[in-house]
């Protein structure tokens, strides 16, 4: 693993809890849905690893994804408190039961944004899932009907979640800590 010698990680959530927690979020979509389809838009770059772990878990359902690609973080801890949009969707979402697929939930700045855009387009639902929450960074409210675990205010990363595009390929999620600027 690329990690620099001045910055620590920490464990915060192993392997096993995400694949667990994962698998029970799958479960549920599933009986909220019964048996309709449903259209995945994952949110990359973060939410990759976690997408392909969720609908690797749907049994019964009818599951197409899409990805849209956006940026609040720049390349350091804080974010700018703009959101891009670099890719958008390749198919239309009318008339479709979309569930935005999401890392983190932090602000709610992206989130937000992301549920204006698709709202115009008129899927039949839209619902929110989020593997992480920080509720208490939260500037603009945002309601996840899915969420993977609660966790407190410290910057995280792994399991898709980077650092300057660095440690998305670890397997836990992890506290980074970087040494006094
Ligand atoms: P929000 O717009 O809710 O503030 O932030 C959502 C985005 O910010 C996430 O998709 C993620 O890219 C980034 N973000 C927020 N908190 C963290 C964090 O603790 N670690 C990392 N790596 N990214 C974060």
């Amino acid at each position: 693993m690329a990690q620099r010698s001045d910055e620590h990680l920490k464990v915060l959530i192993r392997n096993g809890a995400l694949q667990r927690r994962i698998r029970e979020m799958a479960r549920q979509v599933e009986r909220d849905f019964k048996g309709e389809r449903v259209h995945l838009i994952g949110v990359l770059k973060g939410a990759c690893i976690f997408l392909s772990d969720l609908i690797r878990n749907f049994q019964s359902t009818d599951v197409s994804i899409d990805f849209m690609a956006v940026a609040s973080y720049g390349k350091g801890k804080e974010s700018s408190g703009q959101v891009r949009l670099y890719k958008d969707l390749d198919t239309s979402i009318e008339g479709l039961n979309v569930i935005l697929v999401e890392d983190i939930l932090d602000t709610g700045l992206t989130l937000n944004y992301l549920c204006r855009v698709l709202k115009q387009r008129r899927p039949r639902s839209l619902r929110i899932a989020a593997l992480l929450d920080k509720p208490s960074r939260r500037i603009q409210e945002v309601k996840a009907d899915y969420v993977g675990f609660k966790i407190p205010n410290e910057f995280v990363v792994g399991y898709g979640l980077d650092y300057a595009e660095r440690y998305r390929n670890l397997k836990d999620v992890c506290i980074l800590t970087l040494p006094p600027q």
